[in-house]
């Protein structure tokens, strides 16, 4: 089992995320809420499809926030707030016109429970897509702040640091049908193989099907990326991806096949973020290594290419806002209640062993279990993702 293992971010990022919220604590923000937006930058709107999209530049406050100015005009709306800027950063909190808290990181910090990745401290980009869950409830119209912080390597937090955000907000009342825009974008030499662009392509499929099983329909786009096939990182990012986000005309998803994520032949793929950016971002993509999914002998057999397809499916789960129901060590979960909590692989595997985001394939031999299923909650949260119209 310990060869299969899909070791994607999650473990990594929560380790630091644990330790930061250590540091946040003794850092000792003051929260005063209530006070109106911060005037000192800029806005522009426009509207893309269904979604109104706010792009807000300016620089932190005395407390290191760029307290984002969002307002909601129809009922039942869902918001993604992207934070970005050039150093470490953290969605904190949404706050009311009256100051209440809508999210609060500190109602998380300490639980073994998974809800968002938006307040680990983060390099360049931040994402937080609101509500996650249904007892989270819609956004309904009124004013809101998002605040995004400006933090030091050490978690401080920085005052007059420049920042941007992009504000993403659609009405949402439908959560059984939606569409799901995807451009799979190829890595330089990858698209010269008949036999990765095949398999990548029937995988695709794969995905496809596991997506219309919850009622969202996958719309696939191909194209290429000028960035080396052994990949970097998404979830540290790369210039190279945010160029390609930049470069499309309309707003998609992005899923980069290379050989490699960062020449781990292991590796089977990457979210850039739980949730990811529905905006152009250094972090703004999925990463698949084919080399992984091909498995060891570097051709696609039938259950490389279902396991292949899969991957996809997981990762952009992730990237949908998705966790891993259970994670390995048994200690952390995601913050849903249809997924059955579990405490040992033998347990888990036969709860959750077919269930799409189980965060290791579960095999037999050469024979694994298919992963393929969604629970009521999981699609819920994929259908609320900003990017699902
Ligand atoms: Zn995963």
């Amino acid at each position: 089992m310990g060869d299969d293992m899909r070791s994607d971010h999650v473990a990594s990022v929560r380790a630091t995320g644990w330790l930061l919220g250590i540091g946040l604590t003794s850092a000792c923000v003051g929260v005063s809420g209530g006070k109106p937006p911060d005037d000192s930058g800029s806005v522009t709107t426009s509207v893309e499809g269904g979604i109104v999209v706010t792009n807000v530049s300016g620089t932190s406050n005395r407390q290191g926030y760029l307290k984002v100015p969002v307002h909601i005009d129809e009922p039942q709306s869902v918001v993604q707030v992207v934070g970005q800027r050039s150093g470490w950063t953290s969605i904190d909190y949404i706050t009311d016109s009256r100051g209440n808290s809508v999210f609060n990181w500190e109602d998380w910090s300490y639980s073994d429970e998974s809800l968002t990745d938006c307040y680990y401290m983060s390099k360049n980009t931040t994402t937080i897509n609101w509500p996650v869950r249904e007892v989270d409830a819609w956004m309904e119209p009124g004013d809101y702040e998002v605040w995004v912080a400006a933090l030091t390597s050490e978690g401080r937090y920085s005052a007059d640091i420049e920042m941007r955000a992009t504000v993403l907000v659609r009405p949402d009342a439908n959560l059984t049908r939606g569409t799901l825009s995807a451009l799979i974008a190829y890595a330089n030499g990858v698209a010269d193989d008949p036999e990765v662009v095949a398999a990548t392509e029937e995988a695709a499929a794969h995905w496809a099907e596991i997506y219309a099983s919850i009622g969202i329909t996958l719309d696939v786009e191909y194209g290429s990326v000028d960035i080396d096939a052994e990949l970097p990182s998404s979830s540290v990012g790369d210039p190279a991806y945010e160029a390609l986000g930049e470069s499309m005309g309309d707003r998609k998803v992005i899923l980069v096949v290379g050989e490699t994520i960062t020449g781990d032949s292991w590796l089977y793929g990457e979210a850039g973020g739980i949730p990811g950016p529905f905006a152009p971002a250094n972090t703004g993509i999925v990463a698949v290594g084919w080399l992984a999914n091909a498995g060891a002998d570097g051709r696609f057999s039938d259950q490389d290419l279902l396991l292949y397809g899969e991957t996809m499916a997981h990762e952009m789960g992730h990237y949908l806002g998705l966790y891993h129901p259970v994670e390995d060590g048994f200690e952390y979960f995601d913050a849903l209640s249809d997924t059955q909590r579990c405490t040992s692989y033998s347990s888990c595997e036969s709860a959750l062993g077919s269930n799409l985001m189980f965060p290791y394939p579960v095999c037999a031999g050469r024979t694994c279990t298919r992963q393929e299923d969604v629970t009521a909650e999981q699609s819920g949260v994929a259908h609320r993702y900003v990017g699902v119209l």
